[in-house]
C-alpha cells in the first residue's frame, strides 16, 4: 500500500537516485533528469507543475514523494527597500532573510542554520537557542524567494548572496557547500560564485577544509577585535579560536585561493574604540590581502554595546587608509523592521 509509505522529500535524492528510481518504475531515465530540473532549475512547487511530464508519472511522483518547499509566511517591508521575510519550514521552525536593494545590486541575506549555538554578545540571533542546520534545499529556497520578490518588486534580477542571516554557516559546512552549487549550477540558478560571500565568526579549521576544497566564492571574518582579550569577551568562540590559528588558517586560504578576506567589524564606545584596538586591527588586516568592512552597530535592546563616536571611526579609517588597507563604513539597512545584521530573531 503506497499511501501507508512515508513519502520522501524528493529533493533529498540525487539526480543518479532519481534515475534509479524510475527504471525501477519501468520509465526512461532521461525522465529523472527533466524532474530534476524542475525540482531545482525551475524551482516547481508541486508535482503538477511538471507539465512535460505524464499525468500518469506524476502520479507516481506524488505517491512516493513530496516536495517540502519553505513557506515566506510574513513580509515586511522596510522605508529603505529592504525586505525581511520570515519563512516556515516544513516543520514549523522559522528562520528570517533578507532582501537588501542597492542601486547596482540586489543582495539576498540567507540564514543557514535555525538559532545559533556560538553566542555573540552583540547578536541577537545568539539568543535563540541553536535547533538545527538548514537542509540543502532550505536554503536554496531562501535565494529562490528572495529571487523571485527581486523581480516582481524591483524588475531587477537578484545578484549578490550572503550568508550573513542566522546561524555559522561553517557550522552546516556540507550543506551550505551543497546548496552554492546548485544555486551556482546551469542547470540550478547559474549565479557566480564570486557574487556569493559566506561570512564566518571564524572557525579555523573550517577555513582551512574550505581551501582544501578550493571553492570559488568570497570568506568574510566577523573580527571586531584584533586583541585576544576583547575579542574572547564578546566573541566566545575566540576561546577555542584564538587570532593566532585564525591568522594560520587565512594564511592558508589565501595561499590556496588567493582570494581577498572581508574583515567585519564594529567598533562599540568603550570596547575597541581606541588607536590600539585599531592599530591591532591594521596588523592583523595585513596578514594576507584583505579589505575591512566597519559596519554600523545595529542595537539590540538593552543598551550594553553602543554604536562609537564618528571621531572614533575616522581614527580607524585613517589608520588603515594610510597603510594600504581598503577600509569602507557600511550603513545599516532595513534597521525599522530589525531586518539589519544581527537583528534576526524571530520577533513576530
Ligand atoms: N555567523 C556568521 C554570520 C551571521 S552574522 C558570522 O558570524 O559572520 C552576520 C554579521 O553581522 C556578522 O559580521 C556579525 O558579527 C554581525 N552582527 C551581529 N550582530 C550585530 C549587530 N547587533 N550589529 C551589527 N552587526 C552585527
Amino acid at each position: 500500500m503506497v499511501d501507508t509509505i512515508a513519502k520522501r522529500d524528493i529533493r533529498k535524492l540525487k539526480l543518479e537516485e532519481l534515475k534509479d528510481f524510475f527504471v525501477q518504475q519501468g520509465e526512461k531515465a532521461f525522465r529523472a533528469q527533466q524532474v530534476y530540473e524542475w525540482l531545482w532549475m525551475k524551482s516547481a512547487k508541486s508535482f503538477e507543475q511538471m507539465t512535460n511530464i505524464s499525468l500518469d508519472t506524476r502520479e507516481v511522483l506524488s505517491q512516493h514523494f513530496v516536495i517540502n518547499h519553505i513557506k515566506v509566511d510574513k513580509m515586511q517591508r522596510s522605508s529603505d527597500g529592504t525586505i525581511k521575510n520570515a519563512v516556515t519550514l516544513h516543520d514549523g521552525l522559522i528562520v528570517e532573510s533578507v532582501l537588501i536593494p542597492a542601486e547596482k545590486r540586489i543582495t539576498a541575506c540567507v540564514s543557514s542554520q535555525v538559532g545559533c549555538s556560538l553566542a555573540c554578545k552583540f547578536c541577537a540571533t545568539a539568543r535563540l537557542k541553536r535547533q538545527r542546520n538548514l537542509s540543502v534545499d532550505e536554503i536554496y529556497d531562501q535565494v529562490v524567494a528572495i529571487k523571485e520578490q527581486a523581480e516582481l518588486f524591483y524588475g531587477r534580477p537578484l545578484t549578490n548572496i550572503v550568508f550573513m542571516g542566522m546561524g555559522e554557516p561553517l557550522l552546516n559546512y556540507a550543506n551550505v557547500l551543497s546548496a552554492i552549487e546548485k544555486i551556482t549550477a546551469q542547470k540550478g540558478l547559474n549565479m557566480a560564485s564570486r557574487r556569493i560571500t559566506v561570512s564566518t565568526v571564524g572557525v579555523a579549521k573550517m577555513i582551512k577544509k574550505m581551501a582544501d576544497d578550493e571553492v570559488k566564492f568570497n570568506l568574510a571574518v566577523s573580527l571586531h577585535s584584533a586583541l585576544n582579550e576583547t575579542r574572547s569577551s564578546i566573541m566566545p568562540i575566540n576561546d577555542t579560536n584564538p587570532l593566532e590559528e585564525l591568522a594560520d588558517a587565512l594564511r592558508y586560504w589565501y595561499q590556496k585561493t588567493k582570494s581577498k578576506v572581508t574583515y567585519e567589524y564594529v567598533v562599540w564606545k568603550g570596547i575597541n574604540d581606541t588607536e590600539e584596538h585599531a592599530k591591532a586591527l591594521l596588523k592583523f588586516a595585513k596578514v594576507v590581502p584583505s579589505k575591512v568592512n566597519l559596519i554600523e552597530y545595529n542595537p539590540i535592546d538593552d543598551g550594553e554595546f553602543q554604536q562609537a563616536s564618528d571621531e572614533a571611526l575616522n581614527m580607524y579609517m585613517d589608520i588603515l587608509e594610510k597603510s594600504g588597507i581598503t577600509t569602507r563604513i557600511r550603513k545599516s539597512r532595513g534597521k525599522d523592521i530589525d531586518a539589519a545584521c544581527g537583528q534576526l530573531a524571530n520577533k513576530s
